[in-house]
């Protein structure tokens, strides 16, 4: 499958997102930014969604801030989620995360994401029924969560030829014009740019209890051709 029609796919799961997410209750609003973090991972699809769309609106010197950030004051992920489903279904122990500062996320200006239609599904999925400023978290229905680890499951496998890593390092891998053809050929090294391979779905992870009132995003997603052979 050819990279336009991934980024078509793409932007049609986070439409079929976006629309499961304005039926929340939900206490999030537009200047709240609690959760923007320097810890938000994606794909290396999204990244190239991203820098696209900096490319097109002449806004690339973003990448300028996001080259400042201390690089060892952000979350780099060892496992991607469809990793973690089949280690799980083997019944093997997956690596330890370990933890990371929680510093804002470099792109953050006066509580407004300059990225805010383009921003990555680990950004879109983060949503809170209380307001995470008074009560220190985010409060998420189960539900949320296994909808969400869904999305995650289905991107990834968009992009299994792809990578996944922090926010900051994607961003700065995609910036480079030599990454980003070498993506659109499948051929970069996700080691090599000290990021980590994604891997084809297998098994989705969704808990019985939840498996009848998640049955219709299931179809939707099958609707959209989901790139690498078989869909959510
Ligand atoms: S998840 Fe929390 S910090 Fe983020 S917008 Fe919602 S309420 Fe605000
Ligand atoms: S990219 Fe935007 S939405 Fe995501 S964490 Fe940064 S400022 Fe927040």
């Amino acid at each position: 499958m050819d990279l336009p029609t991934k980024l078509t796919a793409l932007g049609q799961v986070f439409h079929l997102y976006d629309q499961f997410a304005a039926t929340l209750d939900v206490a999030c609003k537009i200047d709240c930014a609690d959760c923007c973090t320097a810890n938000v991972t994606l794909t290396t699809l999204e990244g190239y969604r991203i820098i696209d769309h900096l490319i097109s609106s002449g806004n690339l010197g973003i990448i300028q801030k996001i080259r400042a950030a201390p690089p060892r004051n952000r979350f780099h992920p060892q496992i991607t989620t469809n990793r973690l489903a089949a280690l799980c279904a083997e019944g093997r122990t997956p690596p330890d995360e370990g933890h990371a500062a929680w510093g804002p996320c470099p792109l953050l200006t006066s509580s407004q994401c300059p990225l805010y239609m383009v921003r990555p599904f680990g950004c879109r999925c983060f949503v809170s029924r209380r307001d995470c400023g008074e009560i220190g978290f985010a409060e998420m229905d189960d539900f949320v969560l296994t909808v969400n680890t869904v999305f995650l499951q289905t991107i990834e496998h968009m992009d299994a030829r792809g990578c996944s890593g922090n926010f900051a390092d994607i961003l700065q891998v995609m910036a480079s014009g030599a990454n980003r053809r070498a993506y659109a050929h499948d051929t970069l090294n996700c080691s090599a740019n000290r990021l980590i391979p994604n891997h084809p779905l297998k098994i989705l992870i969704i808990p019985p209890q939840h498996r009848a009132k998640i049955a219709p995003i299931l179809q939707a997603l099958r609707r959209i051709k989901v790139p690498g052979g078989s869909s959510a």
